[in-house]
């Protein structure tokens, strides 16, 4: 019982990271050269997200194939990816959104590097969303300057539910 708790949480937690590596590898192939998304190209046109129900399905759906990979090992660990691939979809929704909507509230990083990708129109930097983590394993990452419109505390837990949701 102990050790499948170990194998659910440690296969969640592997899911959470190959879901923001795969967030980052995507990303960057969508500016790669060939590879560029009419997509992708529109959104940074446009500069804006698509609400959180929107972004939701667009993390979630392409996963779907894959979700039922962990079930090959164990129950646990089918439980613990399928789960995982959830979560991460869930809030990479949200981080995605509240960069478009209103980088300050981007508590969880020092910068909020998706708004900064807009922003100063990256094509070679900051593909990382949710996390900065990949850009910085692959040296891509741009710590550019950055000034929030207001201070974190300044805030009220309220505002950071003021995201546009669906
Ligand atoms: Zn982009
Ligand atoms: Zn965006």
């Amino acid at each position: 019982m102990t050790q499948d708790f170990l194998i659910f949480f440690f296969v969640l937690l592997l899911a959470l990271l190959f879901s923001t590596f795969m967030e980052y590898t995507i990303h960057r192939l969508m500016h790669a050269r060939y590879v560029l998304g009419t997509k992708h190209l529109e959104h940074h046109k446009e500069g804006t997200g698509q609400g959180w129900w929107g972004e939701f399905l667009d993390y979630f759906l392409p996963t779907i194939p894959f979700l039922w990979f962990g079930f090959l090992y164990s129950v646990a660990a089918g439980i613990g990816w399928a789960l995982g691939g959830f979560i991460y979809a869930c809030i990479a929704a949200y981080a995605h959104q509240v960069q478009h909507d209103n980088p300050d509230l981007v508590f969880w990083l020092k910068k909020p590097v998706h708004h900064l990708h807009h922003k100063e129109k990256m094509w070679h930097h900051n593909f990382g969303i949710t996390f900065s983590f990949w850009d910085k394993v692959f040296g891509t990452y741009d710590d550019t300057d950055w000034i929030p419109n207001k201070k974190r505390n300044e805030y009220q837990l309220s505002d950071y539910f003021k995201i546009q949701w669906f």
